[in-house]
C-alpha cells in the first residue's frame, strides 16, 4: 500500500488522484504529511507566482438575501440579521479608496438581493469601468439568469465567484432548502465560464455532515472545472443559525486541503481567506505557508462590516482599509512576501501532454 506522501507526490507529478486516495489521504494525513504537501504547494506557488501576493478589494453590497442557506448568517429566513444596501455613490467612494491603496481588483459581494436588478448594476459596473479600465471588476451575488450574467459582463465585469459549496449532493441537501440544487449551482458555473468570466469556486471546511469522501468529490470537482479561482475557508457557526452548535472547521483540515489545492491546479489563485484568519490570529501568514497567493482586505465602509455577519467573531470588523493593508503588508513581509499593485491575473495556463474533457465537453490543455 501507498504511503500518504507517495499519494501527495502522485499528485505532484500528475495534479490527479483517485477518489479513494483523496478520501484515504483526508482520513489519515500526519503532520509531517502536512507539512510535505505544503512544502510542495510553496514550491508551486513560487514557481508560478514568485514572491507576490495579489490584493483583491472586497465591497460587501448588501446584507439582503433571498436565499436560506443554513449555515448562513444573512440567510432570509435570519429575523435578527441586520440589512443594509450600499448606495452607487458608496461603492465608487469605495473604490476611489481602495484605488489609491493600491487595489486593482474590486470585488462587488453580497446575498441575492432583488434590489440588484440589471437596471442597477450596469450602470454601476460600466461607471466603475469607466473610471478604473485597469482594474479587474469581480461579481460574487449568487446564482442570477443567464441574461443577467451576460448584462453585467458586457457592463465590463470580468469575474465571477460562486463556491460550489460541496459537490456531495446528500450534502449540499443538508446545507441548503429545497429548490437550491448542486446540478444547477454547477449549471451556472459552466455557463459563467461560457459567458467569457474567470471564475471562482470553492467550499466552507468542516461544515455539519462533511465527510472525507465529499471533500474528496470537492477536489475532483475542481479539478473537472479547473476554475482560475478557488476559494476555501473553515465553517464557522453563527448564533442564529441551526447550525449554531457546531464545532468550527478544523484550521489544519482547511490548511492541508488548500496545499493539495494548489498541487492540484498550480496556477490557480486561492486566496487565504477571512474565515480562515477569523480561527487563526495567524491565519493568513499559514494559509501562504499552504500556497495561497491572494488575501482579499475589507473596502467596505466600516459601519456595515458588522452588518455582513455571515458567522460568529468575523475578523478585521474593526479597521479602516488602510491601516489593515498596513499591517497586511508587513504580516506579508515577515514571511518574504510581497504585496503587489496589480489586476492579479492568473498566469497562462500550463500546456502539457494531458488532455482532457472541460466540464463544457470540449478539449482543453492542462
Ligand atoms: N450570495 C453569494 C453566494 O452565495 O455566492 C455571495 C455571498 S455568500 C454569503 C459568500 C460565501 O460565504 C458562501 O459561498 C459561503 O461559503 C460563505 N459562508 C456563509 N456562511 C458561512 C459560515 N457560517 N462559515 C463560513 N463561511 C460561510
Amino acid at each position: 500500500m501507498r504511503t500518504n506522501q507517495q499519494r501527495i507526490l502522485e499528485l505532484f507529478q500528475s495534479h490527479i488522484l483517485p477518489q479513494e486516495d483523496l478520501t484515504a489521504l483526508l482520513t489519515t494525513y500526519t503532520p509531517e504529511d502536512l507539512a510535505y504537501a505544503q512544502s510542495l504547494a510553496k514550491k508551486l506557488r513560487e514557481e508560478h507566482y514568485g514572491n507576490t501576493v495579489y490584493i483583491r478589494g472586497l465591497i460587501e453590497l448588501t446584507s439582503y438575501c433571498r436565499c436560506d442557506c443554513h449555515y448562513c448568517g444573512i440567510r432570509a429566513g435570519n429575523p435578527t440579521a441586520e440589512r443594509y444596501r450600499l448606495t452607487p455613490e458608496e461603492v465608487l467612494a469605495c473604490c476611489s479608496n481602495g484605488y489609491a491603496l493600491g487595489f486593482r481588483t474590486f470585488v462587488l459581494q453580497g446575498g441575492e438581493d432583488p434590489y440588484f436588478t440589471d437596471e442597477v448594476l450596469v450602470p454601476l459596473i460600466q461607471e466603475i469601468r469607466r473610471r478604473y479600465p485597469d482594474c479587474a471588476i469581480t461579481l460574487s451575488l449568487g446564482e442570477r439568469p443567464r441574461s443577467s450574467y451576460a448584462a453585467l459582463f458586457e457592463a465590463g465585469a470580468n469575474r465571477y465567484l460562486l463556491r460550489h459549496e460541496t459537490a456531495d449532493e446528500a450534502h449540499y441537501r443538508l446545507l441548503h432548502p429545497k429548490g437550491q440544487e448542486l446540478s444547477q449551482r454547477i449549471a451556472h458555473l459552466e455557463m459563467l465560464q461560457e459567458l467569457g468570466y474567470q471564475i471562482g469556486t470553492g467550499f466552507m471546511v468542516g461544515s455539519p455532515g462533511q465527510t472525507p469522501e465529499a471533500l474528496a468529490k470537492d477536489l475532483l470537482l475542481l479539478q473537472k472545472l479547473d476554475p482560475e479561482m478557488v476559494g476555501i475557508g473553515p465553517f464557522v457557526p453563527h448564533h442564529a443559525s441551526r447550525f449554531k452548535d457546531e464545532p468550527a472547521g478544523s484550521v489544519e483540515l482547511t490548511l492541508f486541503l488548500l496545499a493539495l489545492i494548489r498541487i492540484m491546479l498550480p496556477k490557480a489563485l486561492i486566496p487565504a481567506t477571512t474565515s480562515l484568519a477569523t480561527l487563526d490570529g495567524l491565519g493568513r501568514e499559514k494559509g501562504m505557508a499552504s500556497g495561497a497567493n491572494v488575501v482579499m482586505p475589507n473596502l467596505s465602509p466600516q459601519e456595515v462590516r458588522k452588518k455582513y455577519l455571515l458567522y460568529d467573531n468575523k475578523a478585521f470588523t474593526g479597521s479602516e482599509a488602510a491601516e489593515s493593508l498596513e499591517k497586511l503588508k508587513t504580516s506579508m513581509a515577515a514571511i518574504g512576501l510581497a504585496v503587489v499593485v496589480h489586476r492579479g491575473d492568473p498566469v497562462d495556463r500550463l500546456t502539457s501532454s494531458i488532455q482532457v474533457q472541460s466540464a463544457k465537453g470540449s478539449e482543453k490543455h492542462v
